[in-house]
């Protein structure tokens, strides 16, 4: 009996990770994340799947990012009741990120029947805050390097994937064949994530290739932040940071308290963390100090490094404050929470910075930031931008094309076939056309919805 693999999402794109493997008439989910970014990619979300929700078997989570997360609220409203098993920290994260998620809905859809901007009347939300937690239920956490069953014959093990905290691969061994799910793998020299564990041997790989046809520069994070802050701060403006709550919010925290230590940006430059999710993930990192870098004294650091805004009246009260200052706020790519109003806000000042810190997907604010537009629309209005952007091009938490071939290259035994993931299109075929070339590997970038055997 075969195993065969339906590739749900996450192919030519980076959003919407859900990838079907069956066997001897089991289902069973690996990831189970939104589309984001352009709208007809965001459309996908409201598709119904080729498959009804009760029929799945099982689910397994690589990380907790909502693009590999972000539909389970979903998957549960339709029906599903199995586990969703998935490390301990992304369990935690889950919790943080999947109820704020079903909450960001509600609101974006009230705000857009508010405002009256909408073509079809009333907008309803994907899911809600009820929708999420009642999800959560169905997590179970699975320790890395322990092997579990997620389904009767099937055999499941997490190992450190170093993207972000609890991020996980997953090798799957199903009928003799062994399936290796790369996750969203981070970079081996990451100031806060340790690096990814080496793969085991398996038959068949995914890879994902966000950044598959780049490299990350020489210049670490530091380099590149120190110049941009010290101008912000001269000439009194206010930087505004989106960023991934769960990720880059700790790693720029962790980036500034470095700078500040060094003197290489002004001491008393004041940090606000505006987003009660990065906060909570902070609170996060002592809990599983396995997955990170961080020592007792950096945690401590980093937990006094910003003011935190926990309250929306908190957040709106920031607009009164005077710069210099620098406001991290999520979410990473702006596509929606606090960073709005921010943004909105200090954009039209010419003496104001944005600083972009991690991977901008096509049809998101932060990609049409980064390619110099002039404006950008924000809650149905059109936002003159004459802040100062600022891309950092080694902040990312994802490997770079070199470093995604190496850790392929590390499999003690060539895998018979490689699925090339989670990239935009031309960033998937070129790391396909890397690992033939360089490993004499069979690569393929698999079309959205098709079917093919592990
Ligand atoms: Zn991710």
């Amino acid at each position: 009996m075969s195993v065969n693999i339906t590739f749900l999402g996450g192919t030519g794109t980076v959003t919407g990770s859900k990838y079907l493997v069956q066997h001897d008439g089991k289902k069973l989910l690996v990831d189970c994340g939104l589309f984001q970014g352009f709208k007809q990619l965001r459309l996908r979300n409201w598709n119904p799947m080729p498959i009804e929700a009760a029929d799945v078997d099982s689910v397994l989570l690589t990380h907790a990012h909502l693009d590999h997360s972000g539909y389970l609220p979903l998957l549960y409203r339709q029906g599903y009741r199995g586990h969703v098993h998935a490390t301990p920290a992304t369990c935690d994260l889950c919790a943080i990120l999947l109820p704020d998620s079903g909450h960001i809905q509600e609101e974006d859809a009230a705000f857009v029947n508010r405002h009256g901007y909408t073509k079809h009347e009333p907008a309803m939300p994907l899911y809600g805050k009820h929708d999420a937690l009642q999800s959560l239920q169905l997590l179970k956490p699975e320790r890395e390097g322990i092997s579990f069953s997620p389904l009767p014959g099937w055999k499941a093990t997490f190992s450190h994937a170093g993207h972000i905290l609890g991020a996980a691969s997953i090798l799957l061994e199903v009928a003799d064949r062994r399936i290796l799910f790369s996750g969203d793998l981070g970079r081996p020299d990451d100031l806060v994530m340790k690096a990814p564990d080496l793969p085991p041997d398996a038959d068949t790989v995914l890879i994902e290739s966000t950044y598959g046809n780049r490299e990350h520069p020489k210049e670490d994070v530091l380099a590149e932040l120190a110049p941009a802050l010290k101008r912000v701060a001269a000439r009194g403006g206010v930087a505004v940071v989106p960023v991934f709550a769960v990720g880059r919010a700790q790693a720029l925290l962790h980036a500034i308290a470095l700078l500040k230590e060094r003197g290489e940006i002004p001491h008393g430059l004041p940090i606000f963390l505006d987003s009660p999710m990065a906060v909570h993930t902070t609170e996060l990192l002592p809990r599983h100090p396995e997955a990170h870098r961080l020592d007792a004294k950096a945690l401590n650091v980093l937990k006094h490094i910003a003011t935190m805004v926990e309250t929306p009246e908190q957040s709106k009260a920031l607009a009164k404050h005077h710069g210099p200052m620098v406001i991290l706020s999520a979410s990473g790519m702006a596509t929606g929470g606090r960073v709005l109003h921010h943004l909105a806000h200090y954009l039209p000042d010419h003496r104001n910075m944005v600083i972009l810190t991690g991977y901008q997907a096509p049809g998101t604010r932060g990609a049409t930031l980064a390619s110099g537009s002039g404006v950008v629309r924000i809650h149905g209005q059109d936002v003159a931008v004459q802040a100062e952007v600022v891309q950092l091009q080694s902040s990312s938490a994802h490997a770079d094309a070199v470093q995604l071939v190496d850790w392929l290259g590390h499999m003690k035994t060539k895998p018979d076939q490689v699925y090339v993931v989670h990239g935009e299109p031309e960033a998937s075929d070129a790391l396909r056309q890397r690992i033939e070339r360089e490993l004499k590997l069979r690569a393929v970038v698999p079309e959205h919805g098709s079917t093919w055997p592990c």
